[in-house]
């Protein structure tokens, strides 16, 4: 099956053995009658299992080209499963520019847990092998990077994480499994906010994971059993609704992720822009090489590089909304200064670019003139 079918089908085989619905029905239950003591069909507890979930993780096993998915209660919640795959006294590599939540959870969570992590910038992947010694269990990145859209070479890393027979993980939130599919470029573990473009609506906060291999599969599915982060029924059910057009808003996403991206590129009062499209990206050929569009995210300054210029400029807009997250149908706007980064500090966030009149823009799927209209008049005003 290729993509497109997928998005619509994959996983969803005989969804509905009772009576044929196309949609899988919102099982509504935390249990399962028992016709004698263990004697089910195939689900006991809804912590454990439930059947819209199972019919969500198949879906998501087969868009990642995985063979195992896993469903959360947010993007965050399956982060929190993963590392509890490892120990005090185990080190992680990290990417730098990561989403703010992730960094907290990493530096202010999971450290006191005796894990150690490296936080580096890996657009130069053989960096990280310096960083590596017998503790090193793991390498996270996040690509495009969140908000300053730097393309880290998933293949190169993933060489590199065999080598030393690491894991790692790949945060797909940015790209999706649309624009690029990490499990196949070699990554052992793929993340996913479906809050953001896989559920595609604004209405539901969601994490995924997708693995390849059994083993590991076991392990992450008895850490979410024991606990307990699950994705609930009805948020399995509208991920699953939101999935089934993910190519076509995507398509929608990159073309006005580019005409936004040139837009600004040629406006007076614009410093940088950040998306991976321009040739003059740092990065550009390795997201040509690993991406089949650019996305819908784009990243830029302003002139002068003022936090009350930011500000005045996303209190202006009319059509973008001034809201944290991304990925849904609407066009959205952010400050990451004071917004989603506001828990990294301050010299941490602008040594990777995070300075005050950054601005972060998810592109959204409306006319692309309107779009153009609405961000003129907020920059002109
Ligand atoms: C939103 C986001 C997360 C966290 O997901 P939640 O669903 O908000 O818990 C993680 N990584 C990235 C890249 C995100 O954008």
């Amino acid at each position: 099956m290729k993509f497109n079918t997928k998005t619509i089908h994959g996983g969803q085989e005989d969804i509905d053995p009772a009576y044929g619905s196309v949609m899988p029905p919102i099982y509504q239950t935390s249990t399962y009658k028992q016709r004698s003591p263990g004697e089910h069909q195939g689900y006991e507890y809804s912590r454990s299992a439930n059947p819209t979930r199972t019919a969500l993780e198949k879906a998501i096993a087969s868009l990642e080209n995985g063979k195992h998915g896993l469903a959360f209660g947010s993007g965050l919640a399956a982060i929190d499963a993963v590392m509890k795959l490892l120990k005090p006294g185990d080190e992680v590599i990290s990417t730098n520019d990561l989403y703010g939540g992730t960094y907290r959870l990493f530096n202010s969570i999971f450290k006191n847990f005796g894990i150690k992590f490296h936080f580096i910038g890996m657009s130069n992947p053989d960096e990280i092998e310096s960083y590596i010694n017998t503790n090193t269990k793991m390498i996270w990145t996040e690509t495009p990077t969140n908000p300053m859209m730097n393309i880290i070479d998933i293949e190169s890393v993933a060489q590199i994480s065999k080598k030393h027979n690491l894991k790692l993980v790949v945060d797909n939130t940015f790209a999706t499994a649309y624009l690029q599919q990490p499990l196949d470029l070699g990554a052992d573990i793929v993340m996913h906010s479906a809050t953001k473009y896989l559920g595609g609506h604004s209405d539901v906060v969601m994490g995924t994971l997708a693995v390849k291999d059994d083993e590991l599969a076991e392990k992450l599915y008895f850490i979410q059993n024991s606990s307990g982060g699950i994705a609930g029924p009805m948020d399995s059910f509208l991920v699953l609704r939101g999935l089934k057009t993910l190519h076509v808003r995507m398509q929608r996403h990159c073309e006005n992720g580019r005409a936004v991206a040139e837009y600004l590129a040629q406006h007076p009062k614009v410093d940088k822009v950040y998306w991976p499209g321009f040739e003059t990206h740092p990065n550009y050929d390795i997201a040509k090489k690993q991406m089949k569009d650019f996305g819908g995210m784009v990243s830029f300054t302003t002139k002068g590089n003022k936090q009350s210029d930011a500000v005045q400029f996303v209190e202006n807009l009319k059509v973008f909304t001034l809201a944290e997250s991304l990925g849904g149908v609407e066009s959205l706007a952010g400050h990451p200064a004071s917004m989603t980064h506001a828990s990294i500090p301050k010299e941490e966030r602008e040594k990777t670019g995070v300075v005050d009149s950054l601005i972060r823009l998810s592109v959204g799927i409306e006319d692309e003139e309107d779009l153009i209209a609405d961000l003129k008049q907020a920059l002109e005003a």
